[in-house]
């Protein structure tokens, strides 16, 4: 339910409204916006009684939300979110792009491929220090190792750092790590969603293999029913029956998600296609159907790469692809 405030509502009746809301169990979220204060109401709503709250001098108008997903709807909080990391900004017009290599391998490749990419325009770094493998016996990432170096990298460009996590007892590693990656496979292991909700620090949300937008707004939600609102989402490709490209990239799930959501949505060209001669195709129309960011794999000797070369960019492609998305998204912020 959401209660659609008139213009510059009175605070001492919206503080009781609120006050009477929660005493009847009932969480509430006050979004201000420029144009309309609204009050989302989460939890079982049964006992509200719309009339009475409609009959209040401050209150234009209540409805009930239909889908199941709350805190993560666009008609919780109208205005698009911003998150913020280590000095970069992404949604509501801040495009950003994250890039680095699919996995962590050396101290030599990371500080050379962070350097890189900063040099290109990269707003953060990624590498995986786990590595969620098909194959037991393929390349798992240096795990805690893999963390220090990327904080190596970090120290030395100023690049935030993005890393996935796959168990929710990893989190320790994780405290100076500034956006955790949940990866497609576990994009359903609620029990980590609801660890990382009740941590403050961003959620980059990839969609699974084989999920509807609806499922991952779900996720989103888990995280953000914690507490954690800074989420956001990530398409990179969905299972389908073409065996061209790894996987086939959803562009729709862009304006899809901006309607249903107020949370950014980046583009992850490098998985969606598997091939890297597939990447800025698809890099550059993400930037214009509207992706508030991309994540793209660059590695420094993709023919010798651990994990994911075939996808990975060389930093000459990487810093082509910059300079033409930058002619379609200029990021003022960069
Ligand atoms: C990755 O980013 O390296 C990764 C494993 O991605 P995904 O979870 O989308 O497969
Ligand atoms: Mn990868």
């Amino acid at each position: 339910m959401v209660v659609l405030l008139k213009k510059n509502p009175d605070k001492t009746q919206l503080d009781s409204l609120t006050q009477w809301l929660q005493g009847l169990g009932v969480e509430t979220h006050v979004s201000v916006g420029a144009h309309q204060t609204i009050v989302g109401l989460v939890g079982d709503t049964s006992r509200v009684d719309i009339n009475v709250i409609r009959a209040l001098d401050i209150v234009e108008d209540v409805k009930r939300i239909q889908e199941p997903f709350k805190n993560a709807n666009r008609k919780f909080h109208p205005e698009d979110t911003v998150v913020e990391v280590g000095g970069f900004k992404i949604g509501g017009g801040h495009f950003a792009v994250i890039a680095g290599p699919c996995s962590v391998e050396s101290e030599e490749q990371i500080c050379a491929v962070a350097q890189a990419v900063k040099a290109s325009g990269a707003m953060a770094l990624r590498g995986g220090a786990f590595k969620p493998r098909t194959s037991p016996y393929a390349f798992q990432g240096l795990h805690g190792d893999g963390i220090r170096l990327l904080l190596k990298a970090k120290e030395l460009t100023g690049l935030p750092i993005v890393s996935e996590i796959m168990d929710a007892s990893h989190i320790p590693l994780f405290e100076e790590v500034d956006v955790i990656q949940v990866g497609a496979r576990n994009m359903q292991n609620f029990e980590l969603l609801k660890q990382l909700g009740k941590l403050r620090k961003p959620v980059l949300l990839k969609r699974g293999l084989a999920n509807t937008l609806q499922e991952l707004l779900m996720s989103a939600e888990y995280v953000m029913a914690g507490g954690n609102s800074q989420v956001i989402l990530c398409e990179r490709g969905i299972r389908t029956f073409e065996t061209y490209t790894r996987n086939t990239l959803d562009l729709s799930a862009i304006p899809v998600l901006h309607s249903l959501s107020h949370l950014p949505v980046i583009i992850d060209p490098s998985h969606a296609t598997g091939s890297a001669k597939l990447v800025q195709p698809m890099a550059l129309a993400a930037a214009a159907a509207g992706a508030d960011g991309l994540i793209i794999e660059v590695h420094n000797d993709p023919a010798h790469a651990l994990c994911d070369g075939p996808q990975s960019l060389t930093p000459e492609a990487f810093d082509g692809l910059m300079k033409k998305v930058e002619a379609i998204q200029p990021y003022a912020d960069r």
